[in-house]
């Protein structure tokens, strides 16, 4: 951004997975930050954290910690968001809320600045926009250009999903898990309700009365909210996989009009932040480990479905705490600050 003029910035949830990532996009991203204030819970008031070199002090997230900020991006966790996110506003700061607390509530917009980025604009009933599900953004990063060229009419999406999108402690889990396995130990076990090492969990957040988990449905939800099409047919299985970054997704969509694997694989070279990677004879494909760190949705395993008449697979990748969070919201907070602020 070349702009001359600075925002002060604060990131509540400063100290876990994603609060650590909105730090490193700020500093990547050259942000234009006046203040940078760090924002967690009293086990870590007073722990520094190091922003370009320099050595920053987190203080307590409470009702008062906004005064003076413009932008406060939120990654502490739902029940935070709902308890502090108003008063950021009130405050006068606009909230970007990674948690699901305001996802679907009508008032507020639910962004992916390369899918529905007009919807900033009605940031300014409540100043709270919500960041999605990771998983929801990756899979719309890469559909949005074929939606708006052969309209989606219905999505069947399969996740693998990392430990990482689990926060912080689910990361210590894995390894832990690996090290007892290697060395002969009991398998200790605290975040999930099975073993992660070595294993899938078909279990991502709660069950819900019709069988599906809220992450599955947050991806039906969320994805017809951003399209602006209550029609589109979503159905989802949510997979936890013993990955540390990168979220991976078996995509399979049935479009409006036909469209061939070789205009797919054109639109997704067109199309900003994503990266196609699908040379399958020399075995280049997405892979989550070569996600993690990066900024672009990787896509690639474009096919045609033989089984009808209109149908494409494809095979996605992201960091979810990259794409997946942080980066998502310093980008709606660029745009923010260019265009809004
Ligand atoms: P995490 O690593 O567990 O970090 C949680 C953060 O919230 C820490 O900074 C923690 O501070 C703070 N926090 C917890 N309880 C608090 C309290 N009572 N008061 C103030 N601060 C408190 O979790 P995460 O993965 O970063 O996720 C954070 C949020 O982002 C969640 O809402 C999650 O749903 C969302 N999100 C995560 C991902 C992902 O891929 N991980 C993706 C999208 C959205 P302390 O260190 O002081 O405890």
């Amino acid at each position: 951004m070349s702009q001359a003029r600075t925002f002060n910035v604060a990131v509540a949830g400063a100290t876990g997975a994603v609060g650590g990532a909105m730090l490193d996009v700020l500093e990547r991203r050259d942000f234009p930050l006046g203040e940078l204030r760090l924002l967690a819970s009293s086990r870590s008031v007073g722990k520094k954290l190091t922003f370009k070199g320099k050595e920053i002090a987190v203080q307590l997230l409470d009702k008062d910690a906004f005064k003076g900020i413009d932008i406060a991006l939120f990654s502490a966790g739902a029940a935070r968001s709902l308890e502090f996110a108003p008063a950021a506003a009130a405050a006068g700061a606009v909230v970007v809320d990674n948690s699901s607390a305001y996802r679907m509530d009508p008032e507020i917009p639910l962004v992916v600045p390369e899918v529905n980025p007009h919807a900033i604009a009605r940031y300014k009933k409540r100043g709270i926009i919500a960041n999605p599900n990771c998983s929801t953004i990756q899979m719309l990063v890469a559909l949005k250009p074929i939606h708006d060229a052969v309209r989606i009419k219905r999505i069947v999406v399969s996740t693998y999903q990392a430990v990482s999108g689990t926060g912080a402690k689910a990361i210590e889990e894995l390894e832990a898990q690996v090290r007892a396995w290697v060395a002969g130990q009991p398998i200790p076990r605290e975040v999930y309700p099975h073993q992660i090492a070595f294993n899938c969990l078909p279990h991502i957040d709660s069950f819900l009365d019709n069988g599906y988990t809220k992450e599955e449905m947050k991806m039906v939800n969320e994805t017809r909210k951003m399209f602006e099409d209550d029609s589109i047919g979503v159905t989802a299985t949510t997979v936890r996989v013993p990955v540390f970054y990168g979220h991976s997704e078996a995509v399979n969509i049935e479009t409006e009009r036909k469209i061939s694997a070789a205009r797919v694989k054109e639109l997704m070279r067109q199309t900003p932040g994503v990266k196609l990677v699908d040379e399958p004879t020399l075995a280049q494909y997405p892979l989550a480990l070569d996600c993690a760190g990066k900024f672009e949705t990787l896509v690639g395993r474009i096919r045609e479905d033989e089984s009808i008449a209109n149908g494409i697979n494809l095979w996605v990748v992201a960091d979810n705490i990259l794409k997946g969070a942080a980066l998502n919201a310093v980008q709606i907070a660029e745009i923010l600050g260019r265009d809004y602020l």
